[in-house]
């Protein structure tokens, strides 16, 4: 039997045999404190991975515990070239079960095994950025004049906390973790529920490396043990990447301890085609822009501003890209796979309705695949809306699927106006062969990456974050570190040179 559902049940079973699926505590992997568990989907076929430890408040307390005697203990005590090694050690670790965690991600998320394995090796590079960048960090000594010497330390936190959602689970970890462990912190970080099996697994993997209590990982709901992080008091500083709506709770509930947090939420990017772009690759590029990973990531480029003399050019390019795309199975490599769970679906599949009923026309998709194999899982057709105008709801919340919409511009400052006239500002695209108006446009579009001639491409050097309701703070670069540091200014004086 070589169907769709034959095929994931003995994927997910070699991806789970032999592993228990607990939290990751005190370099142990242990069931929640009241021994309750729950259950990831599998999107590609609706049902259930594996049993999963369901953590509490109990469950953070004691990961809180155990980070707080191991940032007190070895790991405190550490230079960053020495906690550097031990990442180092653990990335290659990480790399010889390359494949292992890429099915993982493929069965939790239904994201296509290519992007998988991309996803978790950028996810390693980033660990491995990080523990040489804390290494070549060199502290500063400023001019105070002769009668007494300063000097700025860079001091870690102590026990911080990360916040995961489930699009992109092994590299998010490799961007919050990866910091927090580098610039000499422990961690404890909760996984989504929705995608958590990869991220226990890797921290599994530091179990014999990392000194125990360094990276703890304690996976469960939102509100049970995502609360119990960002309200933790012995958690000092927290870092979210989801929505808007629960980065505000997030930063709400840590306010209390005025825990500082570093948010990184939404987006609804705007990707800008100018009437001197080279029409055809702006096109094909538009295409990916928007369906990588189903759409399901905030710096999808979902909003296609094009020059009215170019547009009908543009349209026959881009629907050609985005009618070639193949969606199907995970595991196959298809393009695109299901989007990651039921609930999900039905959030999109409302606002393709939605902008039925705002007048919008669909340019292409707007259901489910026409496949048999694919009803059992959460899949939906890549959507074009045309006719779309900047003020409508699909013009302006995030959808996080496969949809996107094409709108004309006639002048400069109209194609900026209606690139800024959105709550968020995380990433955008410029599509133009004039430098001049590439730099200007980089400068006057509101959001914190800009992309002029491409799509996607956030390295280890590149800092990356929101403008507006996309978020606060940096993550990636070395503005990821001095987040996770907070400065100390040490004065002393310098006695007269007369004995
Ligand atoms: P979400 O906000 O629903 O959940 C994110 C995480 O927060 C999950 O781990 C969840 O369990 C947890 N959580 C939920 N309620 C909580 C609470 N009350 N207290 C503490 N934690 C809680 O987001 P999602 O659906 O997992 O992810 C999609 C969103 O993430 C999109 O808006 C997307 O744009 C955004 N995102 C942003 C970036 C970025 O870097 N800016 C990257 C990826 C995704």
């Amino acid at each position: 039997d070589d169907s769709l559902r034959a095929n994931h049940e003995s994927a997910i079973e070699e991806a789970t045999e032999g592993v228990e699926f607990g939290a990751v505590v005190a370099g142990e992997t242990t069931a929640a404190a009241d021994g309750e568990t729950f259950a990831p989907e599998d999107p590609a076929i609706g049902e259930p991975i594996a049993d999963v430890a369901r953590g509490r408040e109990a469950d953070v307390d004691a990961a809180v515990s155990a980070a707080e005697e191991a940032y007190d203990g070895e790991w405190g005590e550490m230079t960053a070239m020495e906690r550097g090694d031990l990442v180092r050690e653990w990335t290659t670790v990480l790399r010889d079960h390359l494949d292992e965690l890429a099915l993982l991600e493929t069965l939790e998320v239904g994201k296509p095994l290519y992007a998988a394995r991309a996803d978790v090796e950028t996810g390693i590079d980033f660990f491995e950025y990080y523990a040489a960048a804390a290494a070549g960090e060199e502290g500063s000594v400023p001019d105070v004049g002769d009668d007494s010497h300063a000097y700025v330390r860079r001091e870690p936190y102590g026990v911080t906390g990360q916040i995961l959602p489930w699009n992109y689970p092994v590299l998010l970890m490799g961007w919050k973790v990866g910091a927090a462990l580098a610039a000499g912190n422990t961690s404890v970080t909760k996984p989504a529920e929705q995608a958590p099996l990869a991220v226990i697994r890797a921290a599994q993997l530091a179990e014999d490396i990392l000194p125990d209590g360094v990276l703890n990982v304690v996976p469960g709901f939102g509100d049970e043990a995502g609360a119990a992080v960002s309200g933790h008091d012995g958690i000092r500083k927290v870092s979210f990447t989801g929505s808007v709506p629960v980065g505000s709770e997030v930063m709400r509930a840590a306010a209390d301890d005025v825990t500082p947090v570093t948010l990184e939420l939404g987006g609804k990017n705007p990707f800008v085609v100018f009437p001197d772009a080279d029409v055809e690759s702006a096109a094909e590029t538009a295409a990916v822009a928007g369906l990588y990973n189903n759409g399901q990531s905030c710096d999808s480029g979902t909003r296609l501003l094009v020059h009215e003399d170019v547009e009908e050019e543009f349209l026959d390019h881009y629907l050609d890209a985005v009618e070639s795309r193949t969606v199907g199975d995970p595991l196959q490599d298809a393009n695109q796979g299901p989007l990651c769970y039921a609930a999900h679906r039905e959030k999109v599949e409302e606002y393709v309705e939605l902008g039925k009923e705002e007048g919008a026309t669909v340019l292409a998709g707007g259901g489910r695949p026409d496949d048999a194999e694919l009803d059992e899982g959460y899949y939906v057709e890549p959507t074009v809306f045309g006719d779309v105008n900047p003020e409508m709801r699909i013009a302006q919340e995030e959808v996080f699927g496969p949809v996107q919409f094409v709108t004309t511009f006639s002048t400069y400052e109209e194609a900026i106006d209606i690139a800024n006239d959105v709550s968020y500002g995380l990433t955008a695209g410029v599509f133009t062969t004039d430098a001049s108006r590439a730099h200007r446009a980089a400068a006057d579009v509101e959001a914190g990456s800009i992309w002029v001639n491409q799509y996607f491409g956030t390295v280890p050097g590149t800092p990356f974050g929101g403008f507006k309701q996309s978020g606060i703070g940096r993550e990636c670069g070395k503005e990821a570190l001095a987040e996770y540091t907070q400065s100390k200014s040490v004065h002393l004086a310098l006695d007269d040179p007369s004995l």
